[in-house]
C-alpha cells in the first residue's frame, strides 16, 4: 500500500480547498467550459515594472548566488523601515526573517516551536493553511469559532475562556483571509490585555493584507498597540498581496531574536535562502514609488462594493461588507436544503460551491475549508468584466434552485 510510507502527520493533513477548487475550474477552462474563477488569492494586477527591472538587474550583475540564509542585509534594512515608517515598530536586522513566502515564515516558526502537546489558538473561519500548518508542525490548532454576529472576530472574553497552560501561539490575521474583517486598535488593545495575564503565550500576526483596507481605515498591529508584547509577538507581512508579487515568494517578518535565530536554523536545513533575485526585487518594492498602492486599493474597494451590492441582492445569500483584503465570505445558508432543476438537493456549502461551479460556471470556495459551514468565499481579485458576469450567473444560477 502506498499509503503505508505516508508520514502520520501528512495523512491528518488536508489538502489546501482554495488550490483544489482553483484546479477544478482550470480543469474545465481546459475541458472548454468558459469558467470564471473567483477562487484565487492573488491580486490581478502585474508586477510593478520598477520591481521587475530590478530582478532583471539583479541577474545582469550576478547576483545569483546563494546568499544568507534568512535574507539579505539589504532587505531587512529595508523591512526594518517599512515596520519602522509603517507600522511604528523598531526592529534591529538581527530581528528580521526573510522566507519563500509568508507561508513558509509561518511554517518555519512553527516548525522551531511547536512540540507535541502545544496548542495554537485560531480564530475562525481562518485562512485555510493554519491549521494543517500547526499540525505538519506536530502541534494542536484549537479553532475559536467566531460568527457573522460578531463581525467574524475574536472577543477578549472568547479569547479568555479558551486559554490554557498548553497554548503555545495564537494567531491574529487583520485584514483577514477569507473575511476582510479587520481589528482596530482598540479591539487589539482589549486582546492584548488578556494575553497579558498569560506571558507564555507566544503571538503570530498575519499582516500580509495590511495595504488591501477600505473606508480609509488605519491598520493596527498589535506589536504596535500593545508595545509590551512585542518581544513575543512574530509580525509577519510580505510583498505577495501588496505588490503583486505572489509568484516571487516573499515573505518576512519581525521578532523576537532568539525566534528569528531559531527560524534560520530550520531554513538552514531545510530550503536555505528564498531567491536571491526575488529578494532584489523586494527590496525595490519596499523601497521604491508605493503610490500604485492606494490606487489599487481604490480599485479593489469598487470592486468590493460592487460584489457586496450585488450579492446581498440575490434572495438566499447574505453578505458583509469586508474592511479589507480582497473575499467576500457570504452566506449560502439560504440555499441550503434546495434543490437543482435536475432534481440534485444542496446540502451543504460544498454541494453549493460545486454546483455554482459545474452549472453555473462561477468558481468560489465553500465556508467549510476555512473552518465554518454555510458560506463561500469569492475573491474580487478579478477584473470588472469578470466580475459583471459573475454576479449575473450567481443571480440566474439561484433563480433556478426551488
Ligand atoms: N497569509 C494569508 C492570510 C494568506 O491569505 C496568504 C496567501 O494566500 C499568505 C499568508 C501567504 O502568502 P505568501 O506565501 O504568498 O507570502
Amino acid at each position: 500500500m502506498v499509503s503505508d510510507f505516508l508520514s502520520d502527520q501528512i495523512k491528518r493533513v488536508a489538502p489546501s480547498a482554495t488550490i483544489h477548487m482553483a484546479q477544478m475550474a482550470r480543469e474545465m477552462v481546459a475541458q472548454g467550459h468558459d469558467v470564471i474563477s473567483l477562487a484565487a488569492g492573488e491580486p490581478d494586477f502585474d508586477t510593478p515594472v520598477h520591481i521587475c527591472d530590478a530582478g532583471q538587474q539583479a541577474i545582469i550583475e550576478g547576483k545569483t548566488r546563494y546568499t544568507s540564509v534568512d535574507g539579505i542585509v539589504e532587505l531587512k534594512q529595508a523591512i526594518c523601515e517599512k515596520f519602522a515608517h509603517d507600522n511604528g515598530l523598531n526592529y534591529r536586522v538581527s530581528e528580521i526573517n526573510v522566507s519563500p513566502g509568508g507561508k513558509a515564515v509561518i511554517f518555519n516558526a512553527f516548525k522551531a516551536t511547536l512540540n507535541a502537546g502545544d496548542e495554537v489558538l485560531i480564530p475562525t473561519p481562518c485562512w485555510v493553511s493554519y491549521p494543517e500548518m500547526v499540525s505538519l508542525c506536530g502541534g494542536t490548532p484549537i479553532l475559536i469559532p467566531c460568527n457573522m454576529s460578531k463581525s467574524f472576530k475574536l472577543t477578549a472574553s472568547a479569547l479568555r475562556a479558551v486559554l490554557t497552560p498548553r497554548t503555545k501561539w495564537i494567531i491574529l490575521n487583520s485584514p483577514s483571509n477569507p473575511t476582510g474583517a479587520s481589528y482596530t486598535h482598540e479591539e487589539l488593545v482589549a486582546l492584548g490585555e488578556v494575553l497579558l495575564e498569560h506571558p507564555d503565550v507566544l503571538i503570530l500576526t498575519d499582516d500580509i493584507y495590511e495595504h488591501l483596507l477600505f473606508d480609509d481605515r488605519k491598520f493596527a498591529t498589535i506589536a504596535a498597540s500593545v508595545p509590551a508584547l512585542k518581544s513575543r509577538t512574530l509580525t509577519m507581512n510580505g510583498v505577495s498581496k501588496a505588490y503583486a508579487m505572489t509568484g516571487w515568494r516573499i515573505g518576512y517578518a519581525g521578532g523576537p531574536e532568539w525566534l528569528i535565530r531559531a527560524m534560520r536554523k530550520v531554513m538552514s536545513q531545510s530550503t536555505s535562502n528564498p531567491s536571491s533575485i526575488s529578494q532584489w526585487a523586494a527590496c525595490a518594492a519596499l523601497t521604491g514609488p508605493q503610490g500604485f498602492i492606494n490606487e489599487w486599493q481604490n480599485s479593489f474597494q469598487k470592486r468590493r462594493d460592487f460584489v457586496v451590492n450585488s450579492l446581498n441582492n440575490v434572495d438566499d445569500i447574505e453578505c458583509l461588507k469586508p474592511d479589507g483584503a480582497f473575499y467576500v465570505f457570504a452566506s449560502c445558508q439560504g440555499a441550503i436544503g434546495k434543490m437543482m432543476p435536475d432534481g440534485r438537493k444542496i446540502k451543504n456549502d460544498k454541494d453549493y460551491a460545486e454546483f455554482l461551479l459545474s452549472d453555473g460556471l462561477v468558481a468560489t470556495v465553500p465556508g467549510s475549508a476555512f473552518h465554518l459551514d454555510g458560506y463561500i468565499r469569492l475573491s474580487f481579485a478579478c477584473g470588472q468584466d469578470q466580475l459583471n458576469h459573475a454576479m449575473t450567473r450567481i443571480k440566474e444560477f439561484h433563480s433556478n434552485l426551488c
